[in-house]
């Protein structure tokens, strides 16, 4: 506006008495004598002209500098509001939220932040509950631990197997608490190595099932069944990840499913290679589908930690299924059974795959 304006009045004042001296002298050769109040004339256009410069600056100006006031405050004020926000939230208060803005650029940051909020917000609500989970999980089996070994050291306790497997169990727990937080940790900092080649599933799947078959030993314990495929083509992954995803989907099926059957079955589709455990199990509600491979989310806390979950195992599946190329996802009915599954890529020629799981 101020460039303008300089633009405005520097040229005006210089070059229209010049316009208007030259316009002056067209009319007197038009045979009109003006000569007499040429001077006045030109006195008279430079003090109309100055006098409607002054103002059309004045009025510009002002006008310009009220709507440039008005609009930066528009946009300025909820730039200002997120500013405190953000202050507050690093103070902890995790629920402070942008309102909408009328400006759509603006509404639209709004609605990121508020979004990247509630994610935060998530987040700082799932670490207070992991830390007071954690603090309960290792609680119960020290406690067990230290009063066991009070007892043998003093002799109340006579020394005998059961005691000493109930020792063990416990300590199991917590090896098992110890060992999935600090798998999952790695992961998420991409510490964890992934040795990917072309393998034949048959005979891991079948290794992992005949182990799980194994230790299902009473009648009304579930069936476990492997269904796959024979022409199923060989895949681009590391047996071992591979493994720890199907061990750790098979030992919730099993533990989920009091009666019926587990299977793991292995199809194709398109590029890629499912492998799906499906159970006959409790199932999952809608509602809670979605949070399944969230880290420490867990159906319903205080069955499963009596039973032992941490609410960790799924994250480390999805994570891992990741890792190695493919998706994880999940199908459940309340009452019906589970489906989980997981893809991995098919080998093809000149297919390789590195160490941070992307395929090159
Ligand atoms: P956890 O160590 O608690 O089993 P997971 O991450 O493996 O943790 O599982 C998260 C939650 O998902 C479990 O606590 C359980 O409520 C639910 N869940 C997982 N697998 C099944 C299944 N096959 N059937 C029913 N519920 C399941």
């Amino acid at each position: 506006m101020v460039v303008g304006l300089l633009t405005l009045l520097t040229i005006g004042k210089i070059s229209s008495p010049r316009f208007f001296a030259f316009y002056l002298k067209q009319i007197e050769v038009g045979g009109l004598g003006v000569r007499q109040v040429r001077t006045q004339l030109i006195r008279s256009f430079d003090d109309a002209w100055s006098k409607g410069a002054f103002w059309s600056v004045v009025v510009g100006a002002s006008t310009a500098g009220a709507l440039s006031y008005l609009i930066s405050k528009r946009i300025v004020q909820p730039l200002i509001q997120m500013e405190e926000i953000t202050k507050k939230f690093a103070a902890g208060h995790l629920e402070e939220r942008l309102p909408p803005n009328e400006i759509p650029e603006v509404d639209q940051l709004a609605d990121s932040f508020n979004r990247m909020a509630a994610t935060l917000e998530g987040i700082e609500q799932r670490r207070r509950e992991l830390v007071s989970d954690l603090t309960h999980e290792l609680r119960t089996p020290l406690t067990v631990l230290k009063g066991y070994l009070e007892g043998l050291a003093d002799g109340t306790i006579e020394p005998s197997s059961d005691i000493y497997e109930r020792l063990s169990r416990e300590t199991t727990r917590m090896q098992r608490l110890v060992n999935d937080l600090q798998e999952l940790s790695k992961m998420e900092a991409g510490y964890l190595p992934i040795d990917a080649r072309p393998i034949d599933l048959h005979p891991l799947l079948s290794s992992i099932v005949r182990r799980f078959a194994d230790q299902l030993l009473t009648e009304n314990s579930p069936q476990m069944q492997l269904d796959f495929s024979p022409e199923l083509p060989r895949v681009m992954a590391d047996p071992e990840r591979v493994e720890q995803i199907l061990v750790n989907l098979i030992s919730n099926a099993l533990r989920y499913t009091a009666q019926g059957s587990v299977t793991v079955k292995a199809y194709t589709e398109a590029d890629k290679v499912w492998i799906a455990v499906i159970d006959t199990g409790t199932g999952i509600a809608e509602d809670d589908l979605p949070h399944v491979f969230e880290r420490f989310w867990r159906v319903d806390r205080s069955r499963d930690r009596h039973s032992g979950g941490t609410g960790i195992g799924l994250a480390i599946c999805r994570r891992l299924a990741e890792l190695l190329g493919g998706t994880i996802e999940v199908e459940s009915q309340l009452g019906q059974g589970s489906q989980f599954r997981f893809s991995l890529p098919v080998v093809r020629e000149k297919t390789t795959l590195r160490l941070d799981g992307k395929r090159g």
